[in-house]
């Protein structure tokens, strides 16, 4: 069966915390065939939309996409006229008989506290009931149950980091036909936990013992799909906390069962879930005690994969005042630094203050003499797993080196996933004795195999695995683990 289907979406994950509103700016945003060029043949959620369109040789109509890193609340100017854009540019597609959407699941725009559920309701509005919507969320989505009556089916990553970004959109529009021909009705039920969950990844430990248990249940060949929503902490949102989605072919019941299976699981598991951290100075004397290297120091509470600055210098700090050989940190971004060593240029030396220059919450500026070895444009291509074939612009760059040990130093936020940004600055990362890293989890697929340990190194940034330093006022209370009394 053939079918036209409109792709797009808007994807944002949101931390409320950040005092700095997110700016139209701040989005990349692609438009009609500037969306096929880039997602065609990319392990994107879009991607995988695309190559299941071209499976069922469907007609696709590119409508809007935008993307931004994490970053604080969506400005209503830029929420709305996007949210606009892509509702008009979705009227023009009309007639069709699918919309396929590309979400997040926590994102939060001024007056808007749930975008997902806003765009869903104003797409369902726009094309009737008769026309299948069918989404991809974030495993770090807040979810709210409204969302799953507005779509036909959603289909959220299962893997931390997000290597399934792909298969997922994939799945989404592969099952367009059966929706449209009424072999599969599928039920959904959103399970949700009065629980918080700092960032973890599912390449092991509990939460892969629970993707297991997820797998398990989608053996029984009435479940569509099982899925554990990890949920985004650091957001103050009444859709705040970890979740299963259970989708089941006709059977709301099923589709509970599976759901309340897995998070009584995952309730019983929740004091395990949690990774290990330590301060800065412990991850990095941890880190130079391994004998078996490289070894990434973790700068976790300043990700700007969760909406952090990306200019925290706890971690860097460290790392400078132990000085190991062989040492590099990547990636810390000040543009006003980058500027600085574009003027010299290569070869110079240079006093600079470098980062902590966002807030109060990611350490002081490190004053540092540096010298400039290499500056670039910020281009290359991602290779991890999670995302391949993204073209990644951090905007222009500068490897500097201050006492010995390599900085990258970059003008747009940026996590790195895999050591591409680190091969486009002349280093080898599988020489090096320490890498300071700002990532959590991310980093995980793309470095598989090549760096040897990790140590998590928190401190009071964004992202601090201390999830009570934030206010929760609007979060569903009791909730685990603020509150000790809270029982599921
Ligand atoms: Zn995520």
């Amino acid at each position: 069966m053939t079918f036209r289907v409109a792709v797009g979406g808007i994807e944002h994950e949101t931390n409320t915390y950040r005092m700095k509103d997110a700016d139209l700016s701040d989005f990349c945003i692609v438009r009609g065939d500037e969306l096929l060029s880039e997602h065609a043949g990319v392990r994107t959620y879009l991607g995988g939309m695309l190559d299941a369109a071209a499976t069922h040789k469907a007609t696709v109509i590119p409508t809007l996409h935008a993307k931004a890193e994490p970053a604080g609340v969506i400005s209503a100017a830029a929420y709305d006229e996007i949210v606009v854009e892509l509702l008009d540019r979705l009227k023009m597609a009309l007639p069709v008989d699918a919309v396929g959407l590309s979400l997040h699941g926590a994102g939060i725009a001024r007056g808007r506290e749930n975008i997902e559920v806003d765009i869903c309701r104003r797409i369902r509005e726009l094309v009737g009931p008769n026309v299948r919507i069918v989404i991809t969320l974030d495993l770090h989505g807040n979810l709210s149950p409204e969302l799953f009556d507005l779509v036909d089916v959603a289909f959220g990553t299962q893997n931390a980091p997000h290597t399934d970004m792909f298969e997922r959109g994939r799945d989404a529009v592969a099952l367009v036909p059966q929706l449209i021909d009424g072999s599969v009705v599928p039920k959904l039920h959103l399970e949700r936990l009065p629980l918080l969950l700092p960032p973890v990844t599912t390449m092991n430990g509990m939460t892969a013992e629970i993707n297991r248990i997820c797998r398990s249940m989608e053996e029984d060949s009435d479940i569509i799909a099982c899925t554990f929503f990890h949920g985004f902490p650091y957001a103050d949102t009444p859709f705040g906390g970890a979740s299963v989605l259970g989708i089941a072919n006709g059977s709301a019941a099923k589709a509970r069962e599976a759901a309340q299976t897995v998070t009584r699981a995952i309730w019983d598991a929740r004091m395990d879930i949690p990774a290990k951290a330590f301060t800065p100075q412990e991850a990095v004397e941890r880190a130079l005690q391994e004998t078996v290297k490289p070894v990434a120091v973790l700068d976790g509470a300043d990700n700007t994969g969760g909406g952090c600055p990306g200019d925290g210098t706890y971690v860097l700090r460290a790392i400078l005042q132990a000085k190991p050989v062989d040492s590099c940190f990547g990636v810390i971004c000040d543009p006003e630094v980058v500027e600085q060593a574009h003027r010299a240029g290569p070869g110079s030396e240079i006093e600079i203050l470098l980062g902590g220059k966002s807030d109060d919450l990611h350490g002081d500026p490190v004053s540092a003499d540096a010298y400039v070895k290499l500056l670039t444009d910020g281009q290359f291509v991602r290779r991890s797993p999670a995302g391949e074939g993204t073209v990644e612009n951090v905007g222009r760059t500068a490897r500097l080196q201050i006492d010995g040990v390599d900085v990258i130093v970059v003008s747009k936020r940026y996590q790195p996933f895999d050591p591409e940004i680190f091969v486009l600055h002349g280093i080898d990362v599988r020489r090096l004795s320490i890498l300071g890293l700002k990532s959590t989890n991310h980093w995980r697929a793309g470095f598989q195999g090549v760096l040897k340990s990790d140590f998590l190194a928190d401190s009071p940034g964004l992202m601090t695995q201390d999830l009570s330093r934030f206010a929760h006022e609007r979060v569903p209370r009791p909730i685990w683990p603020l509150d000790k009394e809270t029982t599921y």
